[in-house]
């Protein structure tokens, strides 16, 4: 996969313009970037303190869960796809090894269903669309995105309610490397 080695960032803010995010990180401490990057930055901690509370609660019923799932042939790995959780962490809870876990976390794994059979799952489309509009907004185009993405064609095809577990953990890694630290 080409997503091994994360793209250099610099060279990918070359030709993306001032007051974006993405320049930001490149080092550009220009006035209009210096400002795009307090807004994304003023977002986020918007988005964590606004949030729903997020502490600890017994693994419990996550690890009940991912065991019933593993009895209908959904695996460890499946279900990292189809909840961003990390495998690693459903490792230790279903093995007890970690008895609490985020609130968060916990919804992410109920939320997983016996669909999840394989990368092919379908998903809920909606935080890879939602990622996919903040690199548009930051100023990369669709044609450029799918080229990213492995796309033959330069068209960004994503459904509108449902993708596939795999694409949606590509368009993931490639925000993750664009957007954060
Ligand atoms: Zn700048």
């Amino acid at each position: 996969m080409q997503f091994r080695n994360p793209p250099n960032v610099a060279k990918l803010a070359e030709n993306k313009p001032h007051g974006t995010r993405l320049k930001y990180k490149a080092g550009c401490r220009c006035l209009i970037c210096r400002a795009a990057n307090a807004r994304y930055e003023t977002s986020r901690a918007r988005a964590s303190s606004s949030g729903n509370w997020n502490g600890l609660v017994p693994a419990e019923a996550a690890r009940k869960h991912i065991l019933k799932l593993s009895r209908r042939g959904v695996g460890r790995r499946a279900i990292a796809a189809a909840s961003d959780v990390a495998e690693r962490v459903i490792s230790r809870i279903r093995s007890g090894r970690q008895s609490n876990v985020r609130k968060s976390t916990e919804d992410k794994l109920l939320a997983v269903s016996d669909q999840a059979q394989s990368d092919g799952a379908l998903i809920p489309a909606h935080g890879a669309r939602k990622q996919i509009k903040a690199l548009l907004a930051d100023g990369f185009t669709k044609a450029e995105l799918a080229r990213r993405l492995g796309y033959r064609s330069p068209s960004l095809q994503i459904g509108k309610t449902r993708i596939q577990a795999r694409t949606a953990a590509r368009i993931d890694r490639l925000f993750r490397v664009l957007m954060k630290e």
